[in-house]
């Protein structure tokens, strides 16, 4: 294994010990190889079946959605700020839904900690800890799954509830919460996340679309977007190992009620 081998993997290692990290070290850059392209992320999600399962379908709710809140330079200072107030109204709901995480919105607003709320569970045979409240919809989404994706993958790892946040520019991440899921970190890649990810052969390789960069079929994407999980694939990070329910958690299963986001009056 060659020095510069050597030096990915425990870089990536660390990566993967740590999760998503921005605004991470450029430590060691002169070696680096070229910052990735963006892959294309095709809109091909078939239309939504007949819904057998327990639990609505449902869209992410719009101001918890992270591309809608996050601030960029080049946004005029009156839409930076309207970016700001929606991040607050994530964080606060956060907050309200499933525990307050230290640092991040008001502790009178939840007497409970995300870690109070969380569950060890289970998710395609394998242990993961999550917040309680979107645990019927994750067993959906595994029904779903079994009912019409196959048996060609089958995860290794997980990770779920973290107690320290990996964001380093004033996010938060859905994981403090345990409301974010990954799969197979090792597979899945996040090329935008850090520039030691990007390295990944399959960041390097250009593609024609993102779905070459992960081993997960797009099939497990398809159905978890129906469950009110938003998949991280569509964001700037392309973080395609990353699942995070931003539903409303009152509404997951059918006996509860169409979603009031969802409602078509
Ligand atoms: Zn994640």
């Amino acid at each position: 294994m060659s020095r510069r081998n050597l030096l990915f993997l425990t870089m990536l290692s660390a990566v993967l010990a740590g999760g998503t990290i921005i605004g991470a070290s450029t430590h060691g850059a002169a070696q680096r190889r070229a910052t990735p392209t963006r892959a294309p992320i095709p809109n091909d999600a078939p239309p939504r079946p007949e819904n057998a399962t327990a639990c609505n379908y449902q869209d992410p709710i719009d101001y918890l959605v992270r591309e809608n809140f996050v601030v960029k330079w080049r946004q005029s200072p009156e839409e930076q700020a309207e970016r700001r107030a929606r991040h607050e109204k994530a964080i606060r709901w956060r907050t309200e839904q499933f525990g307050y995480f230290e640092g991040f919105g008001q502790a009178s607003w939840n007497a409970s900690t995300p870690s109070d709320n969380a569950t060890r569970a289970e998710f395609m045979g394998l242990p993961v800890r999550l917040n309680s409240k979107i645990l019927p919809a994750l067993a959906c989404v595994e029904e779903q799954i079994r009912a019409e994706c196959g048996e060609r993958y089958r995860p290794g790892r997980l990770s779920g509830l973290r107690t320290r946040n990996t964001y380093h520019n004033g996010e938060v991440s859905n994981h403090v919460y345990g409301i974010a899921i990954d799969i197979d970190p090792n597979l899945n890649t996040c090329c935008m996340c850090v520039a030691q990810w990007g390295d990944h052969p399959l960041c390097q390789r250009e593609v024609e679309s993102i779905y070459e960069r992960m081993a997960m079929p797009s099939c497990w994407v398809h159905v978890f977007e129906r469950f009110g999980f938003y998949w991280l694939g569509r964001d700037a990070l392309q973080d395609t190992m990353h699942f995070e329910f931003l539903g409303d958690p009152s509404h997951i299963l059918k006996t509860q009620g169409v979603p009031p986001h969802m409602r078509r009056e």
